[in-house]
């Protein structure tokens, strides 16, 4: 069987493209992943329980782009839904992103006003300011403030996740959990925010169930692709693996997800819970607010950061500093003298720290300008 199109990995970016070939250009496209799924990271199953879990950590999907929300509204109904964070502060729980809700549950009421007053008037309501340049930009009371966030919310969690302190990483890091001068306790303010109602997986179910799309699954590319006849090819796997480690490894950040079920209704009062300063936990996240499901049981998803050690866990993350991105330029080099034959495409092959909606943008953008021209 001859194929125009090999692309290795059926996340979002895999399967983005492998729906446009097929449908916008009806072309062949033999999808495979090394994985027993479809959906990379953002698949989702029911468990033993019934519950509709995340094997790979909460995905919460929102987007500011109407063109990607209008894409997968084609293949999936959703149910709206505001995703809350809290952060166990001092052992009290406070809204995540930090804001004027936080900053009263913290402070003594006269003292919180202070520091409200000093925070509008420096940068004014509804502004989002990321907590490196809060720390930068602060004198006083507004010092302090910067310094307590830092401490309480982002230092240790940071070190948690990355090994590495805020400042090690591009700023764009902490930059996505900015203190919001605002009474909006919602962890997103895109205009679209919700969970694909009868999961991802069944999303991706929809999006490869074309005729010209054959899919292979518990394959890693490299054991077939001298077996298979095809024209292109997308590759969505990391970029440094595709190169052999030419120039080194790439780091990346993995996790540990430990589930447990309980014989309670609900256990924590919103959908995730952050632990910045305790535990080797990042956050817990209790499944069924992203549901929205009925039980008299309850799972939970721990996250217990890790190294990437390749052959022995997965990459989740890229590490977004300067260093690394240098020597992923030394493999864009390769992948220019590729000469379009394959496309790199999604958080691993780019190595960018892609939320969902922007991986299914980039693959879209992708199809437009390198696949469909
Ligand atoms: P992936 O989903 O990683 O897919 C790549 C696929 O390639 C994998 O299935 C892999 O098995 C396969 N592959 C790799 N190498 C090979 C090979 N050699 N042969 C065959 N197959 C191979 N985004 C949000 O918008 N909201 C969230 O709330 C959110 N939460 C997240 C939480 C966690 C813990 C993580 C890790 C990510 C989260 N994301 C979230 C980001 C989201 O997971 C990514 O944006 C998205 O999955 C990227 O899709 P992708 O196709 O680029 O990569
Ligand atoms: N972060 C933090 N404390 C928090 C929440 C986030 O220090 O309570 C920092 C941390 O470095 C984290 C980054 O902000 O990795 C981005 O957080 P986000 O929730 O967006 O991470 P993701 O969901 O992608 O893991």
């Amino acid at each position: 069987m001859k194929f125009d199109w090999l692309i290795v990995g059926a996340g979002y970016s895999g399967c983005v493209l492998a729906e446009r070939i097929a449908n916008q250009l009806g072309q062949r496209v033999l999808i495979l992943d090394q994985r027993d799924h479809i959906g990379g990271n953002a698949y989702d199953y029911y468990n033993e329980h019934g519950i509709l879990v995340h094997k790979y950590g909460p995905h919460i999907f929102h987007t500011k782009s109407k063109k990607i929300w209008d894409y997968l509204s084609q293949f999936t109904e959703w149910r709206h839904y505001f995703h809350h964070v809290l952060g166990v502060v001092e052992g009290k729980k406070v809204p995540i992103p930090f804001n004027l809700n936080s900053l009263y549950a913290l402070f003594p009421p006269r003292y919180a006003e202070k520091l409200e007053e000093q925070l509008l008037e420096h940068f004014g309501f509804g502004v989002k300011v990321p907590i490196l340049k809060l720390r930068e930009s602060a004198s006083g009371d507004l010092e302090f403030l910067a310094n307590y966030i830092y401490e309480n919310v982002f230092l240790r969690y940071t070190t948690k996740q990355w090994q590495l302190k805020p400042e090690e990483l591009d700023r764009g890091v902490t930059g996505r959990v900015p203190v919001y001068i605002s009474r909006d306790n919602r962890y997103f303010q895109d205009p679209y925010q919700a969970m694909p109602k009868y999961g991802y997986t069944e999303m991706f179910r929809q999006m490869l169930a074309h005729p010209n799309i054959k899919i292979l699954l518990q394959t890693d590319y490299r054991e077939v692709i001298n077996d298979i006849k095809f024209n292109r090819m997308v590759y969505t796997g990391p970029i440094d693996t595709f190169f052999d480690y030419m120039y080194g490894e790439l780091p990346y950040r993995s996790l540990r997800f430990q589930f447990d079920t309980l014989d309670q209704e609900h256990y924590q009062e919103v959908g995730t819970v952050n632990y910045p300063n305790e535990y080797d936990i990042t956050r817990i996240t209790e499944q069924k607010y992203l549901s929205g499901q009925t039980s008299p049981k309850t799972t939970l998803v721990m996250e217990y950061p890790q190294a990437y050690v390749p052959g022995k866990n997965d990459p989740y993350y890229p590490i977004p500093r300067e260093e690394n991105r240098d020597r992923y330029d030394l493999y864009l080099k390769e992948v220019e003298k590729l000469n379009g034959t394959v496309i790199f495409a999604g958080r691993l092959a780019e190595y960018k720290y892609y939320d969902m909606d922007q991986a299914a943008l980039r693959a879209l953008s992708l199809f437009e300008k390198e696949v469909a021209q």
